[in-house]
């Protein structure tokens, strides 16, 4: 069985092919770290999850980087607007590196709830100033750059294929020419690589060309070839990058290495919320851990799966009430087999060895997790039927199957929820063990505290005079 995937580069199904065999290296383009993680958020690197666990369920080797955008992306995805960090932490009033801190121990929290297994290195832009540095001057010396009082900018008329993934016509990118308002690029299209910064800036850098800031794009380029080699096999990211983001990516890593960037470019579509995407800068958004609180992990990890990667899905309830049924069915049937008294037919293990396959093939024609889902959801009614005369040995098969195929789709079933009842008492003592924490700077375990209590509906709320606590799901 091959697997297939849909490259956005061709706009084909094309036949997986990595690099070096059985070795895949992949780069996601990961969280601009100022807010919470929304279910968008979570569907997008619940997508990577899954095609990462599928790639090593079929024997690859592995290796994904996915980045922490800590500075340089501006509340456009263009060059205008401020710094999406930089804002909110002046909001906040406190140090944008803090506000950093803050958002990746929540978000940590929320994407290990999930069952989103870390990638192998989640690196940050601020950690690769000098490399980003060092692309620059390569694509100056190339000619690829060019510097206008202080800020340096990529000179797309020179990159020969510039807009391929996108497929911009010469009309898209006169129209995008319009709304351009940077009088210092010579083209509107151009990019910024470097800027100045204004004196007021937080965030900012030495360099040769001005004190300032890297261009948001650049960031995954450095980091990608840094981490993976100048080719890698595939890159992802949500559509919303395909015009903007990883055009520019392609572009500025080409033209310093005239190698091919990706093999593969794969792309996850919206969740959109009454029809509209779901975005923070809308506020239509409806944050990771509320949407856990309300249904637990593991249905909202079923939702997000439940589409497949192409299409949009729109959160809703009946959404997640049919995830939530799902679910129930599944363990319902991993119960029954637990509490079976076995017979002695072994008629079974071929249902097994058909849905294994009947998985694969869903899974290896470009992931297609609802396909999967049915396979599975088939496989149970098979077994409820036979589970009472079923032997021991096919009963544990079928186990074993529904619980590796369900892992493989992030859902994991040998979690235990955990009811916890809960007392003034034991609150009071946890708060206090949280504020002991925060005084020894245990950020870890003081947020595990506070996001455990509001898991179970307690809200701690901090102010000068101490920690009070309200409960909002009595
Ligand atoms: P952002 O919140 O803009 O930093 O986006 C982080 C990642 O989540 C990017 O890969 C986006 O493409 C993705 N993303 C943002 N909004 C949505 C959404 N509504 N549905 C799916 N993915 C999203
Ligand atoms: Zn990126």
């Amino acid at each position: 069985m091959v697997l297939k995937i849909y490259n956005t580069m061709t706009r084909k199904k094309e036949v997986f092919k990595t690099l070096k065999p059985k070795e895949v290296k992949i780069y996601t383009c990961g969280q601009t770290v100022y807010d919470e993680l929304h279910v968008g958020n979570a569907k997008t690197y619940g997508i990577w999850d899954i095609i990462v666990r599928y790639l090593r369920f079929k024997d690859y080797d592995v290796f994904h980087v996915q980045n922490f955008t800590d500075v340089g992306h501006l509340t456009d995805d263009g060059d205008e607007g401020e710094d999406k960090i930089e804002k909110r932490a002046r909001l906040k009033r406190i140090e944008p590196m803090e506000l950093v801190d803050q958002q990746i121990r929540e978000y940590w929290l929320d994407i290990d709830e999930l069952n989103i297994a870390r990638p192998n290195i989640s690196p940050r832009a601020t950690q690769h100033i000098i490399e980003m540095q060092e692309l620059i001057k390569k694509l100056l010396s190339k000619g690829y750059a060019y510097e206008v009082s202080g800020n340096v900018y990529f000179n797309t008329s020179k990159f020969k294929d510039y807009g391929k993934l996108a497929r911009l016509s010469l009309k898209d990118l006169k129209a995008g020419a319009r709304v351009e308002i940077d009088p210092n690029k010579n083209h509107p299209r151009d990019f910024a690589l470097w800027l100045k910064a204004p004196s007021k800036h937080i965030m900012k850098w030495s360099s040769p060309w001005s004190i300032g800031y890297p261009g948001w794009h650049l960031e995954c380029s450095v980091m990608a070839m840094k981490y993976l080699g100048d080719t890698i096999d595939v890159h992802g990211g949500g559509i919303d990058h395909i015009p903007v983001h990883h055009t520019n990516e392609i572009a500025q890593s080409e033209a310093v290495t005239g190698k091919t960037y990706s093999k593969y470019w794969l792309h996850n579509a919206f969740i959109t919320i009454n029809g509209e995407k779901m975005s923070k800068s809308k506020g239509n958004f409806i944050t990771a851990r509320d949407a856990i609180n309300k249904w637990g992990a593991m249905v909202v990890r079923l939702a997000l799966a439940s589409g497949h990667y192409r299409s949009q899905i729109d959160y809703n309830n009946g959404l997640l009430t049919t995830a939530k049924n799902n679910l129930e069915r599944v363990r319902n049937t991993i119960e029954h087999i637990n509490n079976a008294s076995p017979g002695r037919n072994n008629e079974l293990l071929k249902i097994v060895k058909a849905a294994r396959k009947a998985f694969i093939e869903a899974m290896d024609d470009d992931f297609n997790t609802p396909k999967a889902l049915a396979v599975i959801y088939a496989f149970i009614k098979k077994v409820n039927k036979s589970i009472n005369k079923a032997s021991n040995k096919s009963l544990n098969a079928s186990k074993d199957l529904i619980i590796k195929l369900m892992g493989v789709l992030g859902v994991d079933l040998t979690r235990k929820e955990e009811a916890v009842e809960l007392t003034d008492d034991l609150i009071k003592l946890l708060i206090r063990m949280r504020d002991e924490a925060r005084k020894r700077k245990d950020y870890k375990i003081s947020d595990r505290i506070r996001l455990s209590l509001k898991k179970l509906g307690v809200i701690i709320e901090d102010s000068p005079k101490g920690s009070r606590y309200k409960i909002i799901n009595p």
